[in-house]
């Protein structure tokens, strides 16, 4: 199947996990391919695994949450493919922090919304002119079950996820007329720690973390990378979900319903 033959997709967060994998996915379905990463090395360890799959692929090195990053990123994807179909923005860090949100540091504050919200702003501010020069496109936007529902430890992240909930309605309701339809995705557990939080976890803290996801979640088990990446490539699927705008679609084995 070849849903993105001829489809240029921007991905923020491409180095690894649900980045990296939704990449895969638009590749080995035709697609061209701008990845964004911080991480130079693993982006580039990421490009060439990508390129074997026979996708056109660019990379940008830098840091989501400054506007240098994103204009530089869209200009490269005109410069090299001339248009825009499909943003992802999926860059996120998740660092524990205090239990309560006031003893959160300002420094910690500033650092999640920045990286988790802000580049999304300047993400979309940099790419939407491209889409619309395209002709539309679609967006789709990382959010998670912790912008629906408070977890410990995990203040800032859950609020920076539930604006991302909210910016993507505020972006279908702006962008509709131009053809631009725009979703959020909210997963569960997945099968691993966010790369920033590993360093903090013991294996011990991992696999408590595994018992943990199969007790809360219905359907037993932590979220596959290449699942979720699957609901990604259906939203940015102009023919497959193309009444589908402002929607926040939970992926999470059921763990919101209970
Ligand atoms: P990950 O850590 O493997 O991937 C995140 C990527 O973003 C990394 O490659 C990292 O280098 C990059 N990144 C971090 N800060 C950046 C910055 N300032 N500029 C540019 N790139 C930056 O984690 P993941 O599990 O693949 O998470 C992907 C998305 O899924 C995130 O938005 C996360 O919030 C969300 N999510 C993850 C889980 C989970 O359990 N892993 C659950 C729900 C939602």
């Amino acid at each position: 199947m070849s849903r993105f033959a001829d489809r240029v997709v921007l991905v923020t967060g491409a180095a690894s996990g649900l980045g990296l994998a939704t990449a895969r996915l638009f590749a080995s379905e035709g697609a061209s391919l701008v990845l964004v990463d911080i991480d130079g090395a693993k982006l580039e360890k990421a490009k060439v695994e990508i390129e074997e799959l026979g996708a056109h692929v660019v990379t940008h090195t830098g840091d989501v949450s400054k506007p240098i990053t994103a204009r530089s990123a869209v200009e490269l994807t005109e410069a090299t493919f001339g248009k825009l179909d499909v943003l992802f923005n999926n860059a996120a860090i998740c660092p524990l922090t205090a239990t309560a949100l006031i003893e959160t540091s300002d420094e910690m504050w500033d650092q999640v919304i920045d990286i988790n919200v802000k580049s999304v702003f300047l993400f979309c501010k940099a790419a939407i002119p491209l889409l619309i020069k395209t002709g539309g496109g679609s967006i789709v936007t990382t959010a998670s079950t912790a912008g629906l529902k408070a977890s410990p430890r995990e203040s800032v992240y859950g609020i920076s996820k539930a604006a991302l909930i909210q910016m993507t309605k505020s972006l279908a309701r702006d962008h509709a007329k131009d053809k631009i339809r725009a979703n959020c995705i909210c997963p569960g557990f997945l099968e691993a720690v966010m790369t920033d939080r590993r360093a903090e976890m013991t294996s011990d803290a991992l696999v408590k973390r595994r018992a943990r996801a199969s007790e809360l979640v219905p359907l037993g088990r932590e979220g596959g990378y290449e699942e979720v990446a699957r609901s990604v490539a259906f939203l940015a699927s102009e023919l497959e979900s193309s009444y589908i705008t402002g929607a926040a679609v939970v992926i999470d084995g059921g763990f919101t319903v209970v």
